[in-house]
């Protein structure tokens, strides 16, 4: 699986620029902000609600980060005068987490100063492990300022997932908030597991653990393993679809999130398996990105992980095992 993978990616640089776009216009909303607006807008009977990206990531100089400062300033903006059930992600790269750290915060802060105003949720996404300390270093830092709407990503993976999971709920209690992924890096074996079978129960694990502490669980999986497990731990702890969360260790609700957890599908993946939990009645999300970077962000992200390229293939000849 991973050598025709390789193969596809090897083959992308060959390919005609608008065949490209052809392809991750399932994945890719459009260019611009308001190619996301129509996008969200037209998904209004899909009856979910979105967690948007604008496309890029690390940047070389931190003059760099203020595209993207004022581009989520005009994104959150219109968030509200859309009336949009939304809410935003972050990758801390783009704000300059690798050049200058107490920049990257100024430049946060202000972000979720701003989103605070209409009680819209910031998620830090998590990227490779070289920023995995110092996202979750960000993540305390706001919460020291007073900000209690940021959380971030950890990625199942990683050995010290489960560390991680338990100092950040004994360090932000009722506050933390998590979405929980498998990884899209693929790190080296002295770090992470490896074998699929590993990173499937390395997953359960996490989403185990988080639920038992009392955190808000954004479960952010395709897989069909991690969701049935998902769905019958929350099960088995008295959450669940129309329920009230009864964890004593809970947070209280906050604006636009489910009763302790909710699902997260990437835009174009699994829409069948997101409709049908949504009408079995759980808060599901899609992760929306868009922006003018989508050619670089897609071949990089290919390169690094070439399964997502036999995922891609897979959904466009076999379009009825992976539906919109
Ligand atoms: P897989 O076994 O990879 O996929 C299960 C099935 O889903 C596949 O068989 C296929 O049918 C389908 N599928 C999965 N991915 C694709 C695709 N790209 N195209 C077409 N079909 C596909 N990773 C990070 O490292 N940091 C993050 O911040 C992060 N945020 C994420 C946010 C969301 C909402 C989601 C859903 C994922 C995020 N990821 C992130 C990626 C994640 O870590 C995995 O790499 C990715 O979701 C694939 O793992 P999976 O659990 O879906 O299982």
């Amino acid at each position: 699986m991973r050598f025709v993978g390789r193969t596809i990616v090897l083959f992308l640089p060959l390919m005609p620029k608008f065949f490209v776009r052809w392809i991750s216009k399932r994945y890719v909303a459009g260019e611009s902000l308001s190619d996301a607006i129509k996008v969200m807008e037209s998904m209004k009977a899909d009856n979910t609600c979105f967690t948007v990206d604008v496309l890029g990531e690390e940047i070389n100089s931190i003059s760099e980060a203020s595209y993207f400062i004022s581009e989520y300033n005009n994104l959150l903006d219109s968030i509200v005068e859309n009336n949009l059930d939304a809410n935003i992600s972050i990758k801390p790269t783009a704000l300059g987490l690798l050049i200058d750290e107490n920049k990257a915060q100024e430049n946060l802060s202000n972000l979720l100063k701003k989103a605070d105003l209409s009680n819209i949720f910031v998620r830090l996404d998590m990227e490779d492990t070289r920023v995995t300390q110092p996202t979750i270093d960000l993540i305390y830092e706001m919460h020291k300022r007073g900000y209690k709407n940021v959380g971030t990503v950890l990625q199942a993976r990683l050995f010290r997932t489960p560390e991680d999971i338990t100092n950040i709920c004994t360090k932000l209690g009722p506050n933390a908030d998590f979405r929980i992924c498998k990884g899209i890096y693929l790190e080296p074996n002295d770090v992470a597991f490896t074998d699929y079978q590993d990173i499937v129960d390395a997953t359960n694990f996490s989403i185990d653990s988080m639920l038992k502490k009392g955190a808000y669980v954004a479960i952010a999986s395709h897989d069909t393993p991690v969701i049935n497990h998902s769905l019958d731990s929350i099960a088995k702890i008295q959450m669940g679809a129309g329920k009230k969360d009864p964890r004593e260790n809970s947070g209280s609700k906050r604006n636009g999130k489910g009763n302790g957890y909710e699902f997260q599908f990437l835009l174009g993946v699994r829409g069948d398996e997101r409709r049908k939990l949504s009408s079995d009645g759980h808060l599901t999300r899609v992760y929306l990105p868009y922006g003018s970077r989508w050619y670089e962000y897609s071949m990089r992200r290919l390169r690094e992980n070439p399964e997502i390229a036999m995922h891609v293939a897979k959904a466009f000849f076999l379009p009825w095992t992976n539906r919109r």
